[in-house]
C-alpha cells in the first residue's frame, strides 16, 4: 500500500460537516461500522462515517452509483456484520475506499443520490462491527510494565524484551460504545495473607488499547512472516479491556487473567482501515541497552513504519458530570507508537507456532502507557493501586471506578501536511453489581 490521492489534505467533500475543523470524519478517513437508526428496528448494515453523517452502504448499493469490485464491496458491506467485505480482500477494500472517496469529494457527480443516502450518526445506534472469531490481548508497553511492576516492587518478566506477551480472550462479553458494564462478583483477598471472600469487585479499572481486525487469516501450520503481517489487518478501533484488579491479584496465580477480563470488553464503533492510517505510521526503535528482538520479529520495514502515531486521550464522567452536564477532565494523553512491540510483531509471533487467524479475528494491542506521569493507560498505574487518588474535572477523586462512571476514550492521528483523521469516542458506563438470585 502507498500513499495515494485519498490521503491529499486538500481534498474537500461537498458535505460541510467533513470539511469542519478537528472533524475526526473527514474525506481522507472513511471508516467503517455497523449500524442502523435508532429504535426502528430496521436491519442492520455497513456504513461510512463522513462529516457528522452516515454513509448507508445498503442505501448506496441500490442506486448503483458504484461499478465492478467497489459495486461488489458496497453489496458484501450491507450486511449485518463486515465479515464479508473483509473475506473479499485488500483490493476490495481499497476498491471500496476510493469508489466511496469519488463519490463523497466536492464535485463528485453523483451527490443528490448520494445525498440521499445519509443517516445523520446523532440518529443512530450501532453493533460490534465484525463477528469476531478469537479474541487476543497483547501485553505490550514497556512503561505500562514497568509502572505496575515496580508497585509490587516486582522486576518485569526477562520475556518481555523477547517475545509479545498475550491470552486468549473472551468474545461474547465484547460489545460496542455505549455498552453498560456490570461491576463483576469475584473473589478477592482484602488481607493478602487470609482467606478470600466473595463480592462485588472494589478496584474495578479500565484498559486504554488499540483493538486491530484481522481482515485476511492464514492456513494452520502456515506462519505470516513479519514482511507481510500489517497486510493481514484490515483496520485499528479503541479497545477497552475492563479488568478487576482485586480479583486478578488472587486468581492470577499461576494461569493468566479469568473473571478479572471476562466480563466485557468495549470497541469503538468506528474501524479505521490500515489505508486510511497510511500517513500515520512512525518508525519502531528498541532502546540499544535493551535485548534487540530474535530474527523472526525483526525487519527493516518493521523499523521504518512498524508503529502508528494515534494520539489518545482517557477521561472519566461521573454519574453527578453528567447530571449537571459537566465535561470531566483529560486523565491522560499519550500516543500508541510508544509501545514495545508493534502490530505487525505481534501478528508474526501469534501465528509462529502454526496458529491459525482468521477473517474477524480481534488483537488488543495491550494497555498503552508512555513515558511520562501523564500518560498512563489505566487507573492502577495513574492513581498508583489507588493510593493517589485523582480529579477527574469537578473534584470529585477516583482511585478506582465508581458505579455510574462513563470512561471516555477519544483516538485520532495528526501529521503536518496531512489531514487529522478520529477514531471517533469509545465510552461505557459501570453499573453495579448485579444481585443473584
Ligand atoms: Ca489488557
Amino acid at each position: 500500500m502507498e500513499l495515494n490521492h485519498t490521503h491529499d489534505a486538500c481534498r474537500r467533500s461537498w458535505l460541510d460537516s467533513a470539511n469542519a475543523s478537528g472533524c475526526d470524519f473527514p474525506l481522507q478517513n472513511l471508516p467503517l461500522g455497523i449500524f442502523r437508526r435508532t429504535g426502528s428496528g430496521e436491519a442492520w448494515r455497513g456504513g461510512v462515517a463522513i462529516g457528522d453523517q452516515i454513509l448507508d452502504l445498503a442505501a448506496l448499493h441500490d442506486t448503483g452509483c458504484l461499478r465492478d469490485l467497489a459495486a461488489e464491496a458496497t453489496r458484501a458491506a450491507a450486511a449485518p456484520t463486515l465479515n464479508a467485505l473483509l473475506d473479499l480482500g485488500p483490493s476490495a477494500w481499497r476498491a471500496l475506499r476510493h469508489g466511496v472517496f469519488a463519490l463523497l469529494e466536492a464535485g463528485g457527480v453523483h451527490e443528490r443520490q448520494v445525498r440521499g443516502t445519509l443517516v445523520p450518526q446523532a440518529a443512530a445506534e450501532f453493533a460490534v462491527p465484525v463477528r469476531i472469531g478469537d479474541y487476543t490481548d497483547f501485553y505490550t508497553s514497556l512503561d505500562h510494565a514497568v509502572n505496575c511492576c515496580r508497585q509490587f516492587g516486582l522486576e518485569v518478566n526477562p520475556n518481555f524484551d523477547w517475545l509479545p506477551v498475550a491470552y486468549h480472550g473472551r468474545v461474547s462479553s465484547i460489545g460496542v460504545s455505549g455498552q453498560q458494564v456490570y461491576r463483576p462478583m469475584g473473589q478477592y483477598r482484602p488481607d493478602p495473607g487470609g482467606a478470600p471472600v466473595h463480592g462485588p469487585c472494589q478496584r474495578l479499572d479500565y484498559e486504554l488499547e488499540v483493538g486491530a481486525v484481522i481482515g485476511i487469516g492464514n492456513e494452520r501450520g502456515t506462519p505470516i512472516p513479519l514482511a507481510r503481517a500489517q497486510q493481514h489487518i484490515f483496520g485499528l478501533c479503541l479497545l477497552n479491556d475492563w479488568s478487576a484488579r482485586d480479583i486478578q491479584a488472587w486468581e492470577m496465580q499461576p494461569l493468566g487473567p479469568f473473571l478479572a477480563k471476562n466480563f466485557a470488553t468495549t470497541l469503538s464503533p468506528w474501524i479505521v482501515t490500515l489505508e486510511a492510517l497510511l500517513p500515520y505510521r512512525a518508525s519502531w526503535t528498541r532502546a540499544p541497552e535493551r535485548p534487540q528482538p530474535l530474527d523472526y520479529l525483526r525487519s527493516a520495514q518493521n523499523e521504518a513504519a512498524g508503529a502508528f502515531d494515534i494520539q489518545l486521550g482517557v477521561s472519566i464522567r461521573s454519574a453527578r458530570q453528567l447530571a449537571q452536564d459537566l465535561q470531566p477532565r483529560t486523565l491522560t494523553r499519550t500516543s500508541f507508537r510508544h509501545q514495545h512491540w508493534t502490530l505487525g510483531q505481534m501478528i508474526a509471533h501469534h501465528t509462529m507456532g502454526g496458529c491459525n487467524l482468521q477473517g474477524g479475528d480481534l488483537l488488543g494491542s495491550g494497555t498503552i502507557s508512555g513515558p511520562s506521569p501523564g500518560e498512563a493507560g489505566a487507573l492502577i498505574e495513574l492513581t498508583v493501586s489507588g493510593t493517589q487518588p485523582v480529579d477527574i474535572g469537578n473534584g470529585e477523586q477516583r482511585g478506582f471506578l465508581e458505579d455510574g462512571d462513563t470512561v471516555v476514550f477519544r483516538g485520532w492521528c495528526e501529521r503536518q501536511d496531512y489531514a487529522r483523521i478520529g477514531f471517533g469516542v469509545n465510552h461505557a458506563t459501570v453499573l453495579p453489581a448485579p444481585t443473584c438470585a
